[in-house]
């Protein structure tokens, strides 16, 4: 046998890692102690996955396979303390070695690496680490040393790539490669010479991995081959004899998160397009959810040769759904773009998105504490479908959960909303906003409170763009409350509330409000009188033809609206503070007047999570006042 742990190649180039890798090194090394065997999984993964590519080049007849099967192998040598994964999968030549283990080009590592400096606060990274996978990376947490001998099938040249995981890498060519596919040597650290024990290695494989579809077998010198895991596709498997540890391990080894699936679902489809199709959805959010790179986790297999793991067929928003389709009736073509273009995976997309749904309101109904924590995760991506794709919104309709102001503990839906209409009520209604705390306290519920109308409070930032294209719901339109003038004055009061004194819009009312609106100029688009108002003294509205004002706010973000969209400022007569403004007379008070109706705007402002216009000057302006106030105090 050749001794592979020769010192580096004269010939070899060295290269440094890009920065990328650097830091990901540094921290999956420093940060993982308890979880270090995941290692391993991903090694196995990484072997499953090249086997599988050579599986789908030579059905395709591309490539040549080895003749005795695909397989992977585990070595384990006491003597030279290493750890082996072998696969005689599909090989890696000097480019793929280069950007597969040389750089991170993955948007996926890149997503993680963000998220991971922007949590490590909150969370230690030990356990967000221990979450995602994180590649062939994992390897530096139990070895001080990594080669990886390689061979491209189809090709005769082999390679050598070789590290010592802290700042470089080389490549050389090598006679030491296997005939097919890749042996990874781990030089293990003293610390992690338990990994040396068959033992160990066989109850870490059973657990993690178990269910890929390549089988996998120990080897230890003196010791017979242990076969631990017979490479039997899982999804091909009759249900009843699939354990929900089996089904968990396959959702992680697919979706490469560390989480329980929150529901399972495996079904085989008959009739017309026959399939076998598993699918996951996962018991927390995966960390680059809202990354527009984030690519999808659904594996499509053709008679159990694997044809893409980023397979067309969810749509983006069921991005959270980790999938595995099989399907017999796909043609396995050379070209991956041809099979996603076949007429059939419509189909079998359509039955797929059909039957998600279909079981998300079963777990809906048959367990609600389980599914508000699926609508708490996945609520937001769902959303998005009631705008993308209209032919599903009933269905997603019924799935939908909200918080409402009369139910702040949410779960509410559209159904129980349009139970509860008050009389005379006409339009479901809403209020869009970031943040759900200044939702729940907004002015603008005042009046809806006193008439008992439920308003929904929509928090996501997906809510604006659906209640805007939306047509109504069971035929009550929806209607944003801080958009145009409420229609609620024919709904009678709710139990225990009193008419309120409603001021009269007098001559001297009339011309306060006229006076603030020359003051405001260009802040505003109008002033006027309010009937939603209570207790506050003011609140911003958007005009009736004017979007509604978060969406307003998203789309002039986003360059899509011209921010000079006005407000209306409505103004609550019956308020001491307007009050007073309308009773100031006389030629001094025009600078008073002049600054107390720029404040209005401003705590309208504030009032809405708003930042108000000029910040440092509103301070300024507001402490002028409380001075003269206390002064006026002290004197009296
Ligand atoms: P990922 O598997 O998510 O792509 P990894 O860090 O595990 O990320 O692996 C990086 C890349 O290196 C793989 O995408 C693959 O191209 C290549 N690679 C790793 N291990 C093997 C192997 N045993 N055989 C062939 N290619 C491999
Ligand atoms: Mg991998």
């Amino acid at each position: 046998m050749t001794d592979q742990t020769v010192s580096p190649d004269a010939a070899a180039t060295e290269r440094p890692f890009q920065a990328d890798v650097a830091r990901l090194l540094d921290l999956v090394v420093h940060s993982i102690y308890s979880d270090r065997e995941i290692f391993l999984r991903e090694l196995i993964s990484n072997a499953a996955d090249a086997c599988e590519k050579l599986r789908f080049e030579s059905a395709t007849g591309q490539a040549p396979a080895p003749a005795d099967g695909f397989r992977i192998l585990i070595e384990l040598d006491k003597d030279k303390k290493t750890l082996s994964v072998v696969d005689n999968g599909v090989g890696m030549t000097r480019d793929d070695l280069e950007s597969g283990l040389g750089i991170i080009a993955n948007s996926g590592t890149r997503a993680f690496l963000e998220k991971l400096d922007s949590a490590k606060d909150k969370v230690s990274s030990e356990a967000l680490i221990g979450r995602f996978g994180i590649g062939f990376y994992s390897s530096f947490i139990v070895a001080d040393r990594v080669d990886v001998f390689t061979r491209r099938a189809g090709q005769s040249q082999g390679w050598r790539w070789s590290s010592d995981g802290k700042s470089a890498y080389t490549v050389a060519e090598s006679d030491d490669a296997p005939a097919f596919g890749t042996r990874v040597v781990l030089h293990l650290k003293t610390d992690a010479e338990d990994f040396l024990e068959p033992a160990r290695v066989e109850s870490v494989v059973a657990e993690h991995s178990a269910g890929v579809p390549v089988p996998i077998t120990v080897r230890a010198a003196g010791a017979e081959d242990r076969k631990v895991s017979d490479g039997a596709a899982l999804w091909a498997r009759p249900r009843g004899e699939i354990t929900p540890d089996q089904y968990k391990e396959l959702y992680q080894n697919v979706s490469g998160q560390f989480d329980e699936p929150a529901l399972t679902i495996h079904w085989r489809a008959e009739g017309r397009h026959e399939f076998d199709a598993l699918a996951f959805i996962p018991g927390s959010r995966p960390f680059d959810l809202f990354s527009p790179e984030r690519k999808g986790r659904s594996r499509l297999y053709v008679r159990r040769v694997l044809v893409s793991t980023d397979a067309d067929l969810l749509p983006p928003w069921l991005r959270f759904v980790t999938l595995i389709v099989d399907s017999a009736d796909v043609p396995l073509n050379v070209s991956r773009e041809i099979v996603q273009k076949s007429p059939v995976l419509g189909a079998i997309r359509k039955a797929v998105v059909g039957r998600i749904l279909q079981e998300l309101a079963k777990l809906a109904e048959n367990d609600p504490a389980k599914y508000s924590e699926v609508w708490a995760n996945f609520g937001a991506p769902l959303k998005e479908g009631l705008y993308e794709d209209p032919e599903r919104r009933d269905a997603l309709f019924g799935l939908a959960r909200f918080i409402s102001s009369t139910h702040p503990e949410g779960g509410r839906t559209l159904a129980h909303y349009v139970a509860d209409l008050r009389p005379n009520q006409t339009a479901i209604y809403y209020l869009t906003g970031a943040d759900a705390e200044a939702l729940a306290a907004s002015p603008h519920l005042e009046g809806f409170r006193a008439k008992g109308v439920e308003v929904l409070l929509l928090s996501d930032p997906v809510d604006a763009f659906w209640v805007s294209t939306a047509v109504g719901f069971e035929g009550k339109p929806f209607r944003s409350i801080t958009q145009g003038a409420p229609d609620i004055a024919n709904i009678p009061l709710a139990e225990g509330q009193t008419e309120r004194e409603k001021p009269e819009l007098d001559a001297s009312a009339a011309t306060c409000i006229a006076r603030i609106k020359e003051t405001l100029g260009d802040r505003v688009s109008d002033v006027r009188a309010s009937d939603r108002l209570a207790e506050s003294a003011a609140c911003l509205v958007a005009s009736d033809l004017a979007p509604d004002r978060a969406l307003a706010k998203i789309l002039a973000g986003a360059g899509r609206l011209d921010a000079s969209m006005k407000p209306v400022l409505e103004v609550n007569l019956g308020h001491p503070l307007l009050r007073a403004l309308a009773a100031l007379k006389g030629p001094d008070s025009a600078d008073t007047f002049a600054e107390a109706s720029g404040l209005v705007f401003d705590l309208a402002q504030i009032a809405e999570g708003e930042a108000p216009d000029h910040a440092p000057d509103v301070a300024r302006r507001l402490s002028n006042w409380m001075a003269r106030a206390l002064a006026g105090n002290a004197g009296a």
